[in-house]
């Protein structure tokens, strides 16, 4: 992502963290305000890069993240930290414009009937609201203006509608960026996505948009695909995944989507490739350590959590790159 205030260390693979939305909306507890400043400030000191902090949505349909605005002023004040919120609409965008988020998502479900039960719009009424929320944040002054990302999601396949048609894909992320969205990304939200199907739309897409407009991906583990499906996306050049601490978190609106991929075991597989993340897992395993105590009830998943760090593993460096 491209945000002028990402930290200056260099990475090659920008993990960005959604366990505070995805992971939090996903379960009854509310986790105190306090608890996810503690979640965030120790993520941001363990080096990741970016966290998608919470989202603006009504605190009568999500009240687990009815302090996001707080979180987001919160947020930018850790050094380097890129700070970035889902908003479904207009109003949500406002609201992350009015606290100078650094990243807006704005989740656009392929599937239409998944869109009407996620956030009540047609593909019709979100294209406005997309043009709205382009239009609100082109009135911001340049240095302020945050990166705007359409999030393509159900992209792979839909829990309602079956599968989902590619080319439906890629118009769909056409448009998107024809109405002034910086970039858009790839969502599988119902976790049905395989490597063939990551590697096929990511490349069609680019071919569509250009390179630069396609930079992250946020898939799940549901079906036990979401390591393969990163390397995939890595293959073709893609440099953002999406990853939930403990593999919080999923999606409400697709039954059986639990399971995002877990950030430990993702920052795992890169750095153990040479792939620099900028992260420290002992670090990383530790906030675990402490979300899981402020969440006794939630189970956390991930495999290095588990089996820990082997014997004389090496980070990435910047010479063995
Ligand atoms: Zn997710």
């Amino acid at each position: 992502m491209t945000a002028a205030t990402v930290a200056t260390e260099a990475i090659d693979v920008t993990v960005s963290e959604v366990g505070t939305r995805d992971g939090l909306q996903n379960i009854d507890t509310i986790l105190p305000t306090d608890a996810k400043k503690a979640w965030i400030a120790a993520e941001a000191a363990a080096g990741v890069p970016e966290i998608e902090v919470g989202s603006f949505v009504p605190p009568r349909l999500l009240p687990q993240l009815a302090d996001t605005a707080e979180l987001v002023r919160f947020a930018k004040t850790l050094p380097g930290l890129n700070v970035a919120v889902l908003v479904p609409n207009l109003r949500g965008a406002q609201a992350a414009l009015a606290e100078g988020a650094h990243h807006i998502s704005m989740p656009l479900s392929v599937s239409e009937t998944h869109s009407l039960a996620n956030v009540r719009k047609s593909h019709a009424q979100m294209f406005d609201e997309i043009a709205a929320v382009v239009a609100a944040v082109a009135a911001q002054p340049a240095a302020a203006r945050p990166t705007l990302e359409v999030s393509l999601s159900t992209a792979f396949g839909c829990t309602l509608e079956g599968p989902v048609p590619e080319d439906r894909v890629v118009a769909m992320a056409e448009r998107a960026i024809a109405l002034g969205a910086d970039e858009v990304g790839l969502s599988d939200t119902t976790g049905y996505g395989n490597p063939s199907q990551v590697r096929r739309l990511t490349t069609r897409i680019r071919a569509a948009v250009g390179r630069e407009r396609l930079t992250g991906v946020h898939l799940h583990n549901t079906r036990g695909q979401g390591l393969a499906n990163v390397m995939a996306a890595l293959e073709v050049g893609i440099t953002t995944i999406d990853s939930s601490l403990g593999g919080l978190g999923g999606c409400p609106f697709a039954p059986g989507a639990s399971g995002n991929i877990v950030t430990e075991d993702l920052v795992f597989l890169l750095e153990a490739m040479g792939l620099r993340t900028g992260i420290d897992i002992d670090r990383l395993l530790a906030v675990r350590g402490d979300v899981q105590a402020a969440l006794p009830d939630e189970t956390l998943y991930g495999f290095v959590a588990e089996a820990g760090l082997p014997k004389g593993f090496a980070y990435a460096r910047a010479e063995a790159s």
